[in-house]
């Protein structure tokens, strides 16, 4: 079943495993809705344990050639075609993201443009993971330390970055010779599916790249069958703090290397010496980004008591141009939500503890879009003080010294910002935000095991 055209999902492309496009074993499908009208576009398969078994044979499989008889030049060549055949069909990439995720066409298209610069990046970085001469402690020996690919890797990717946070982790994990199960998000299979079809023009070998859609029922079983499996080395995760302690905790029986991209909780603090325009602007770029769901929005927005009502109205005005609609329509600059449930619940519980609307506070009758809102007077009673957003919600607290500011900004478990994000820089949270790095050479620390080797040359 499919609504919509394009090249990049051939007919039967319901799950793609070992190099072909298969259903699922137990031959259940299910539905991915356009966010916007929930109308249907096409169905995929609905894997469960026995695919993810069957997905994990065959990266273990392929792991032999790719990981231990494929040269990092070779690896390198199949990634930099594969960046480039992605940034030839950017417009077809992202229109099925923007009918799968909401995000707007102009957003959805600098998204393939940050998801291909992964894989040209570690195209190039396939090529230097490099070793170590170690001088050793005595005579007659020498010491050695290389680097060798972990082994098979799980990816399971979030929905607000359905293209990108896929190439981010498989580039790093093809790059050092690891081969990949890819568990994309419910909302939002299509982008990963898309992405494999063009791995597989790259010359990917068959097995190495493997992607298993799923529905949330049956993601939760073969998460736990990941976790626990001995044939899988590690996993890499982006999404919900709440989940990646699950995946944590469940990984700990098998003792896998897990790399976590969780919540974030980021503070924008305005000073009263603050520059009007740069602030407002700031705000605004790291707040709409996505109709405000990605864990690097400012959410905590804290403005100190002498320009708070200057900085209101001119934040004010600059929300009031965001035109919401589908994301296909190119005069639309903010998109619908993919839930918008949970910041009802949080606006609603601002509003009973005496926050007030300054701007919209609605959602659209039959859609899932949301009026660009601002609150104020908001105090840290309110559940929106300290709970990831993703959503766009401006809820602004007053403060009236620096001292206090740093402690509110420093008073949680979260640890994460970083809206310049880019395949040179090393991304990656603290506390509660998650462990590991991606993106620059840090990312390939993720799939890589140090080898020492020592030599007695007497
Ligand atoms: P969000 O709340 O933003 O959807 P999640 O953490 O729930 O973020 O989802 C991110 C990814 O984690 C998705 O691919 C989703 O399918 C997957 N996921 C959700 N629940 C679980 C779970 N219990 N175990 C493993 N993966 C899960």
């Amino acid at each position: 079943m499919r609504n919509f055209q394009t090249e990049l999902l051939p007919e039967g492309a319901k799950a793609f495993i070992n190099g072909k496009w298969i259903n699922a074993s137990n031959g259940k499908l299910f539905e991915v809705n356009d966010p916007y009208n929930n109308e249907l576009l096409c169905d995929v398969a609905n894997c469960d344990v026995q695919d993810a078994e069957i997905g994990v044979a065959a990266a273990k499989q392929a792991f032999q050639k790719w990981g231990l008889e494929t040269t990092a030049k070779e690896r390198s060549a199949i990634l930099q075609k594969w960046y480039q055949l992605m940034v030839q069909k950017e417009g077809q990439l992202a229109e099925i993201l923007t009918r799968e995720q909401g995000k707007p066409l102009a957003e959805a298209r600098g998204e393939i443009q940050y998801s291909a610069s992964f894989l040209d990046w570690y195209s190039a970085e396939a090529r230097r993971i490099y070793g170590q001469v170690v001088p050793p402690p005595v005579l007659n020996r020498q010491h050695f330390h290389v680097r060798e690919p972990i082994g098979v890797v799980v990816l399971i990717t979030p929905w607000n970055f359905p293209s990108a946070m896929l190439t981010r982790k498989a580039g790093a994990a093809l790059a050092a010779g690891c081969t990949i199960v890819a568990k994309p998000a419910e909302d939002t299979p299509l982008s990963a599916l898309a992405v494999a079809q063009i791995a597989k023009e790259a010359g990917l070998p068959d097995g190495v790249f493997n992607v298993l859609p799923a529905d949330r029922e049956n993601t939760i079983e073969i998460s736990k069958f990941i976790c626990e499996s001995q044939d899988v080395d590690a996993i890499s995760f982006t999404g919900s703090t709440q989940v990646g302690k699950i995946l944590l905790s469940q990984s700990a029986s098998t003792v896998k290397r897990v790399c976590l991209e969780l919540g974030g909780n980021a503070p924008f603090i305005v000073f009263d010496t603050a520059n009007m325009e740069k602030a407002i602007n700031g705000l605004f770029a790291s707040k709409f980004r996505c109709s405000g769901q990605t864990c690097v929005c400012a959410n905590r927005i804290y403005v100190h008591q002498k320009i708070h009502d200057q900085f209101v109205e001119g934040i004010s005005k600059a929300m009031s141009k965001l035109v919401l609609g589908h994301g296909i329509d190119k005069k639309v600059t903010m998109g619908p939500l993919i839930n918008k449930k949970a910041i009802e619940h949080l606006l609603n519980d601002a509003i009973s503890k005496g926050a007030k609307i300054v701007l919209g506070g609605k959602s659209k009758p039959d859609t899932t879009l949301f009026e660009p809102t601002i609150i104020t007077d908001v105090t840290p009673e309110m559940e929106i003080a300290h709970t990831e957003i993703f959503g766009p919600i401006v809820a602004i607290q007053k403060f009236e010294s620096e001292e206090e500011v740093i402690k509110r900004a420093n008073d949680t478990r979260y640890g994460l910002a970083g809206i310049m994000s880019c395949a040179e820089a090393a991304f990656g949270g603290v506390k509660e935000s998650g462990l590991g790095r991606e993106g620059s050479i840090q990312g390939i620390d993720e799939f890589t095991q140090w080898k020492y080797m020592c030599l007695n040359t007497s």
